[in-house]
């Protein structure tokens, strides 16, 4: 596990502004980063997650120097970088594009900040081998990039930002232009490279299985905002919003009122029994995942919630069945069925079920 001493990164109540878009009022100043705080441990591989417009690449951006924040304080290894320009940050940065100079061959891609910085040339010899090894491309170094795929493009991009060993690798949606089977073996690489090197890798995605497969700990970001920070397990099993459980993972919610301790009443007319409290006449929801719900032909004994209703639709998927199921009442839910056995129930639409989930695998958020 990353050691959660001295922070790579820190951020304190870090807001970044920008002007309204012309013709609209100046109220309307875009937020694109708000009061963000954030530590980033050594060796830790953390993810900026979110949705488009989010504030994540900003905030990438004013760690890396390219952004200047209106508010808060930056740190990298204790120190304030207000006054530090990015080539001087001990950070490196890996963008969308790879910014490669299509003019140079792989070797001299690397090599670049190496040259400019007057290292003398046995060891930038050395040094391009050495990250040319790291991201398997030996052999490569007289290529051009434009002779490249895309995965071997995205090598190079690392292999560069990687040759002076910053403290820091800061990756922008690196893969996000290769086809989703390259994309998958590239994450094992990212991880594999990060593991073998040992420095801290901030990575900005939307993607949330990318951020849940990779990352030590993923901060959620919405609106310019952090919803939540945690390793992945507890950002999908606690997610302490209701935009955090929509966004990482499937989820159902269902309206209803919350009326004494541990209760909630649905909009259909059922009472539920759910883990935590929220004042009596309270709106809420209650969200519980596809995979913690099963359905029966006969309610199941024990202090389970157990619903009737029929299914919709069923959609068999390999290793998993996928139930639409309708409750008594009119709402939906989606129930995952691993395809260990055979169902035990008819999965004809005419079959009375029920559909059951331990109160403690929900959750409750105020609507
Ligand atoms: P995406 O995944 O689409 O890149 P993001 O989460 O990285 O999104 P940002 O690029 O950080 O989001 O943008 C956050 C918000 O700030 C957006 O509403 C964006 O339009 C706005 N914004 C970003 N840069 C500028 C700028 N230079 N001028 C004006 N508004 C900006």
């Amino acid at each position: 596990m990353p050691d959660k001493g001295v922070p790579d990164v820190e951020l304190r109540g870090v807001s970044r502004r920008y002007a309204p878009p012309p013709g609209e009022s100046a109220t309307d100043e875009v937020r694109a980063v708000d009061n963000v705080s954030l530590r980033v441990g050594p060796r830790e591989f953390f993810s900026l997650l979110g949705p488009s417009g989010c504030g994540k690449t900003t905030t990438l951006r004013m760690i890396a120097g390219f952004v200047v924040p209106n508010d808060g304080e930056i740190l990298i290894r204790g120190e304030d970088v207000r006054n530090v320009p990015p080539y001087r940050r001990n950070v490196n940065t890996t963008f969308q594009s790879y910014a490669l100079f299509p003019h140079l061959d792989v070797f001299e891609n690397i090599a670049f900040g190496l040259r400019r910085k007057g290292m003398r040339k046995a060891e930038i010899g050395e040094k391009v081998a050495w990250a040319l090894s790291l991201v398997r491309l030996e052999g490569f170094e007289r290529r051009s990039p434009r002779d490249m795929s895309g995965g071997e493009q995205q090598r190079v991009a690392m292999a560069r930002a990687l040759v002076n060993m910053p403290a820091v690798l800061l990756l922008d949606e690196p893969l996000s232009a290769l086809d989703e089977k390259l994309r998958r073996h590239m994450q094992l690489e990212l991880k594999r490279i990060q593991r073998e090197i040992g420095i801290t890798f901030i990575l900005v995605t939307h993607d949330q299985e990318e951020a849940l497969t990779l990352s030590d700990t993923i901060a959620v970001m919405n609106r310019g905002r952090v919803e939540q920070v945690g390793p992945p397990r507890a950002l999908y099993e606690s997610p302490a919003t209701r935009f955090v459980a929509e966004f990482i993972g499937a989820t159902n919610f269902l309206d209803g009122t919350a009326v004494e301790r541990g209760f909630v009443r649905l909009a259909g007319g059922q009472t539920v029994r759910v883990p935590e409290n929220d004042p009596a006449g309270a709106a809420v929801q209650v969200c519980v995942r596809p995979e913690k719900m099963w359905l029966a032909a006969r309610v199941e004994t024990g202090s389970l919630n157990a619903l009737p209703g029929k299914i919709v639709d069923v959609v068999y998927q390999g290793a998993v069945t996928r139930y639409r199921f309708a409750l008594e009442g009119g709402a939906q839910v989606f129930v995952t069925r691993q395809n260990t056995e055979p169902a035990a129930f008819s999965e004809d639409a005419a079959a009375e079920l029920f559909v059951h989930w331990a109160p403690d695998a929900s959750r409750v958020y105020q609507s």
